[in-house]
C-alpha cells in the first residue's frame, strides 16, 4: 500500500486530523535484534522435549505472549487442559536454559541506521519490549550507541498484561509524554508515535493503543498475518524500512484529513 495512503486512513480511522510525531516506539525481538531465530528454536526444543509438538515457525506466532500462555495454548491443543503451575515452571526453565546456551543475537540489519535517522529527525526512539532478559536490554546501550533512554524504556518490568493487550504501549506513551498536558485526566494522544513490530501479537497492541502500526516482516509468517492483526502499513525488513524513512516521515508530517 502506498505510504500516504497508509497515513490518510490512519487518520481517517483514528479521528485525528493529523500526525504530530514526538516518539517512535520500536519493539526488541525480530525489530532491533535477530533474536526470534533462538527463541523459535528453543521453543521447538523444550515442546519436542515435553512430548508436545511444535513446529519452529508456531513460535513466531506466538511471539509477545508469556511463556505459560503459550504453554497453555499448546496443552489445550494437544490434551486438552492447561498445564499446570509446576509444568509451566518446569519448561520454562527449560527453555531459558537452552535459550541461555544460544548464540548471540546479531542486531537486526539496517536497525541502527534507521535508529540514528529517526533521532536525527528530532523524534525519541523508544524501546517497548515484553522481554525482561537483562542481558539483551544491556545489549541495546552496546550496539545502538547514544540512541535510547534508560527512563523511557518499557520492559517486562514495567507491564501486568504484556502484548496483545494495548498496556505496554499506552505506557510507552506515558513515558515519551505523548499526553495532553493540560488534561487532569492526563488523555494520551496517539498521534503523537508510531509502533515499529514484527509480531502479529505486538502488532494488534499497538493497533489497540490506537497507534500507527509498521510491521517489519523479519520472520517467516505470510505478510497477511501481520496485516489481518491490523498493520497500517508493512516493510519487509527494517532495512527497507529505513531506505524509506524520508517518503515515510515526510506522509507523516504532511498528511491530513483536512
Ligand atoms: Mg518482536
Amino acid at each position: 500500500m502506498e505510504i500516504q495512503e497508509a497515513v490518510r486512513r490512519y487518520l481517517q480511522t483514528s479521528g485525528f486530523g493529523q500526525m504530530a510525531l514526538k516518539t517512535a516506539m520500536f519493539d526488541m525481538d525480530g525489530v532491533l535484534f535477530d533474536s526470534m531465530r533462538n527463541h523459535a528454536r528453543c521453543w521447538h526444543e523444550t515442546m519436542t522435549h515435553f512430548g508436545f509438538d511444535f513446529p519452529e515457525w508456531e513460535a513466531f506466532l506466538h511471539e509477545g505472549r508469556t511463556g505459560g500462555g503459550t504453554i497453555n495454548i499448546v496443552s489445550q491443543r494437544e490434551r486438552g487442559h492447561d498445564a499446570t503451575a509446576e509444568e509451566i515452571e518446569e519448561m520454562y526453565r527449560y527453555k531459558s536454559e537452552l535459550f541461555d546456551q544460544c548464540p548471540e543475537a546479531e542486531p537486526m540489519p539496517g536497525a541502527y541506521s534507521l535508529l540514528k535517522k529517526v533521532k536525527g529527525s528530532g523524534i525519541t526512539p523508544m524501546v517497548v519490549t515484553g522481554s525482561g532478559q537483562r542481558i539483551l536490554l544491556k545489549r541495546l546501550q552496546k550496539n545502538f550507541p547514544y540512541i535510547f533512554r534508560q527512563e523511557l524504556m518499557v520492559t517486562a518490568f514495567d507491564v501486568k498484561k504484556g502484548k496483545p493487550d494495548p498496556e505496554p504501549y499506552l505506557m510507552g506513551l506515558e513515558k515519551g509524554g505523548c499526553f495532553l498536558s493540560n488534561s487532569t485526566e492526563g488523555t494520551l494522544k496517539a498521534n503523537e508515535s508510531i509502533v515499529i513490530e514484527n509480531a502479529p501479537l505486538g502488532v494488534e497492541a499497538g493497533v489497540a493503543a490506537g497507534v500507527f502500526t509498521i510491521a517489519v516482516n523479519t520472520g517467516p509468517l505470510p505478510d497477511e498475518t501481520l496485516y489481518e492483526a491490523g498493520a497500517n502499513l508493512l516493510f519487509p525488513s527494517m532495512q527497507a524500512l529505513c531506505d524509506q524513512w524520508e517518503e515515510l516521515l515526510g506522509a507523516l508530517q504532511k498528511t491530513t484529513t483536512m
